[in-house]
């Protein structure tokens, strides 16, 4: 294994993520499982995600552009590769080069893209959007009129030369929050313009929907693939759905870990870190983290955020540095320098989660992850121990 520097480095334990697939599993059916790991595996390193998933028996991956199938193909990823988002017209060469799915929702793209491949003399698998309520992407199909207009740009589409049209699928925009009749509606907008199009003779191969909060909350529906992401990972969609925490049974897989660089004692009375913004109330333990708003250690948590020292949960102190910042471990007992805590995970048996950070900056546990910085290592742990990591500088 290679050596890494023990300033500030993510565990990333493949043992969970095996287990939330097999959960995944379980759930799905005979569904195909299409693995989304978009933005580095949510952060976790595609690298080495998109080999173990494949080998954890992904059917297929979905990523957000080019650049993130080429980096799949080239860690070994043969599985067809969707990419859910835009491509401009200058990577269609690249697109055909690495043989990756596009989803298609405008008609200029799809001719352009269907010369593209007829001029390299390829084809190119392609799945068309639907757009069922969320207004991102894909063919509008709130309303009838909208249907039968998307019917006929689409028998267009799949008459074109060197596209395959091998899926149609479409996006929730509310699925995680149960209950809420909208995700009915999208479900309704979907298959009635499936219908649409059978009528004209026109399926396909793959239908999906169901992102991770929809396979837990959509129930029975007509698509034989599914689009997981952050349960791969094993965090909930909408943290605090006691429904769907006990139905899902997922393991984190994500410790973020830094280590003390520096402990004293400072008087009450002194202020702390940028902006003088707190004033300690009574002779504090200072330890310093090597750790900050570069590294994806949010600086909303400034004065608010907690770290996991020797298993207490100690507050941070001011503001958030751009690569330190320093919590009161008063509580902590013995604290030494080069020790390691604990920014989200568990440690010696207290657990701060990810969700919980992400709830006290008002925002979602995606967001810590995806903005994990690139001077973090990944380090990948089996059956306990550390069997890889990767540094990206
Ligand atoms: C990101 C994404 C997913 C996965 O979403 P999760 O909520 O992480 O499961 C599925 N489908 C599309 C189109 C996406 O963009």
């Amino acid at each position: 294994m290679e050596h890494f520097t023990r300033r500030t480095w993510l565990e990333i334990d493949l043992d969970a993520v095996r287990h939330n697939v097999a959960q995944i599993r379980s759930r799905i059916g005979g569904r195909k499982l299409m693995a989304i790991v978009k933005a580095d595996a949510y952060g976790h390193g595609a690298a080495v995600l998109g080999p173990f998933l494949r080998r954890c028996g992904a059917d297929c991956f979905g990523v957000s552009n080019i650049d993130e199938a080429q980096e799949l193909r080239a860690g070994g990823v043969e599985e067809p590769i969707l990419i859910l988002g835009y491509t401009p017209e200058e990577d269609y060469g690249r697109l055909v080069e690495c043989g990756a799915a596009q989803t298609l929702y405008d008609e200029r793209a799809a001719r352009s893209l269907s010369a593209a491949a007829t001029a390299a003399g390829a084809k190119i698998p392609v799945h068309i959007k639907l757009d069922t309520g969320m207004n991102r992407l894909g063919f509008a199909t709130q309303t009838e009129d909208g249907r039968r207009a998307a019917v006929d740009v689409i028998e267009r589409i799949v008459g074109l030369p060197g596209l395959v049209p091998e899926g149609i699928f479409t996006h929730f925009s509310v699925s995680d929050e149960r209950g809420n009749p909208f995700t009915g509606r999208q479900y309704d907008n979907f298959t009635a313009t499936l219908a649409a199009l059978e009528q004209r003779g026109i399926t396909f191969p793959l239908r999906h929907c169901d992102n991770s909060a929809a396979i837990y909350n959509l129930g029975e529906n007509i698509t034989n693939l599914v689009r997981p992401g952050i349960i791969l990972y094993g965090l909930a969609p909408e943290p605090g759905d006691d429904v769907f925490a006990a139905e899902a049974q997922l393991m984190p897989a994500a410790r973020f870990k830094s280590v003390v660089s520096h402990v004293k004692t400072v008087p009450a009375g002194d202020f702390v870190s940028y902006g003088n913004s707190v004033t300690l109330t009574r002779p504090t333990r200072v330890a310093t983290i090597p750790v900050g708003y570069a590294d994806g250690y949010d600086r909303l948590l400034s004065n608010r955020g907690e770290v996991l020292v020797n298993g207490c949960r100690c507050r941070i102190l001011g503001r958030v540095c751009m690569d330190q910042m320093m919590v009161d471990a008063t509580d902590a007992g013995e604290v030494a320098v080069g020790q390691s805590v604990t920014l989200f995970g568990t440690e010696q048996g207290t657990s701060l989660s990810v969700d919980e950070l992400a709830q006290m900056v008002g925002t979602i546990s995606y967001e810590l992850l995806c903005t994990v910085g690139r001077r973090v290592p990944r380090v990948y742990f089996q059956g306990g121990k550390a069997v890889k990591v990767v540094k990206y500088i």
